[in-house]
């Protein structure tokens, strides 16, 4: 390493100490008050830069375009938790993440951040992973963006993952891109699609481009890890195997590193009309043909006699018709229920995009040349308004 590839300012230094913690190399410590770096242990990953507030220590950029791309290894899954219960995207990542890991000849890993979750590990190598990364601490009881960025950034700076997978949720989308600013990396964002490239080996990052006209390939070279979110529902969840050999590794992090300038002052979860879109087995969705918000009754009483969740189109969305978190699409909800009935949806990519991998797909449309009618198994052309309340009628005698 150069000399001058990091160094302390000593002007700026207050000896605070908070750079010591945060090397996970042990390459930084306090000389007579000021931070000192061994250069035979630092290896430039910058974890000691961004915690100090002084910006008493610098790291030149063209650094981490030194990255050697072969000390970075295996293919890591962000595990999202929420009050201790793993959310079914990170089995859909773990499924997709051992055929990557297998095809690159490494290993699974799973990263669980959070409090008191020590004991889901067993679950996560069960679903595939062959190590857990373990960060159990009371600061990281509840999602908050800069105690989890810290975290993982830590982590990947020490363990060097080639791939770090994240659910395309929430949670995923924030907190990944933190990261990737963090570590210099790259990021594709909701991919509905991965693979390797034969040659090179570097990860093919799919997702819909250009309003969802096109499908575009990106591939990130140069910088390590390869960074992608994935869609729910996308992927198929990994198989469980009981009983399946695996190792945790429990990690630590200085409370100091893990503050926040925001606090959770209470969580008020989103009351769904019925049932959670995404989980779904049936989805009722209405669109423009509905004509005016109270005629999403008929698509309620409908969903409501055979079990399922209500969704809605862009177009029903943008005119108030229903809440945003009831849209299916490309800017909405991505599901794959076993039944999708389409009313009064015209069936534009974009609505397409998130939900032409359900099993069975029944539209019903006035127009016989309307596009979802291309991708229906079962299509009705006729007036909605006449054959929707025939349909709940018939199956309300079926259930009664
Ligand atoms: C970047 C981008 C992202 C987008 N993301 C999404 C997304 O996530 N989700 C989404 O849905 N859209 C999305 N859109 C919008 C999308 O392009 C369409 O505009 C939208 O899906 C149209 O909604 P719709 O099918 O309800 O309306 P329309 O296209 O107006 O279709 C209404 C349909 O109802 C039928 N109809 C009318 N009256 C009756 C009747 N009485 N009986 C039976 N059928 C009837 C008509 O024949 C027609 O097919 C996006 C667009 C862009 C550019």
């Amino acid at each position: 390493m150069s000399d001058s590839a990091i160094r302390v300012v000593a002007e700026k230094c207050v000896g605070c100490g908070v750079c010591v913690k945060a090397c996970p190399f042990g390459a930084v410590k306090l000389e007579e008050r000021l931070a000192a770096i061994d250069p035979a242990k630092c290896t430039l990953c910058g974890a000691c830069v961004e915690p100090c507030r002084y910006d008493a220590i610098e790291l030149r950029k063209d650094t981490a375009a030194a990255q050697d791309l072969r000390a970075y290894r295996d293919v890591w899954v962000l595990v999202e938790q929420i009050d201790g219960a793993i959310q079914a995207v990170t089995f859909e990542l773990l499924g997709e993440g051992r055929k990557l890991a297998d095809a690159l000849g490494m290993k699974l890993c799973a990263v669980l951040l959070g409090s008191n979750v020590s004991g889901k590990a067993r679950e996560l190598i069960a679903c595939g992973a062959d190590k857990v990364y373990v960060l159990d601490r009371p600061e990281l009881a509840y999602f908050q963006d800069e105690p989890y960025t810290t975290a993982l950034v830590g982590l990947v700076r020490k363990h060097r993952p080639n791939i770090l997978l994240s659910g395309a949720t929430v949670i995923g989308r924030s907190l990944v891109s933190r990261v990737a600013v963090s570590i210099n990396a790259g990021l594709t964002a909701d991919c509905t699609g991965l693979a390797l490239d034969p040659q090179t080996g570097n990860l093919l990052q799919t997702r819909p481009a250009f309003g969802g006209n096109i499908m575009a390939t990106i591939v990130t070279p140069n910088m390590r890890p390869q960074m992608a979110t994935v869609r729910h529902k996308v992927m198929k969840e990994a198989p469980i195997e009981p009983g399946r050999q695996g190792e945790v590794l429990l990690e630590d992090i200085a409370s100091e590193l893990l503050k926040s300038r925001t606090r959770r002052l209470r969580f008020v979860p989103e009351v769904e009309s019925t049932v959670n879109l995404a989980e779904a087995d049936i989805i009722v969705s209405g669109g423009r043909g509905l004509q005016k918000p109270e005629n999403f009754a008929l698509i309620r009483e409908l969903a409501e006699v055979i079990g399922a969740g209500v969704g809605a189109s862009r177009a029903a969305v943008d005119a108030n018709w229903m809440p945003y978190s009831h849209q299916v699409g490309q800017t909405g909800k991505t599901v794959c229920p076993k039944l999708y009935v389409a009313v009064g949806i015209s069936g534009q990519i974009q609505h397409l995009a998130g939900m032409s991998s359900a099993e069975v797909i029944v539209a019903i449309n006035k127009d016989p040349e309307a596009p979802i009618l291309k991708v229906a198994t079962y299509g009705i052309v006729g007036d909605l308004f006449a054959v929707v309340p025939l349909l709940t009628q018939a199956f309300r005698k079926l259930g009664g």
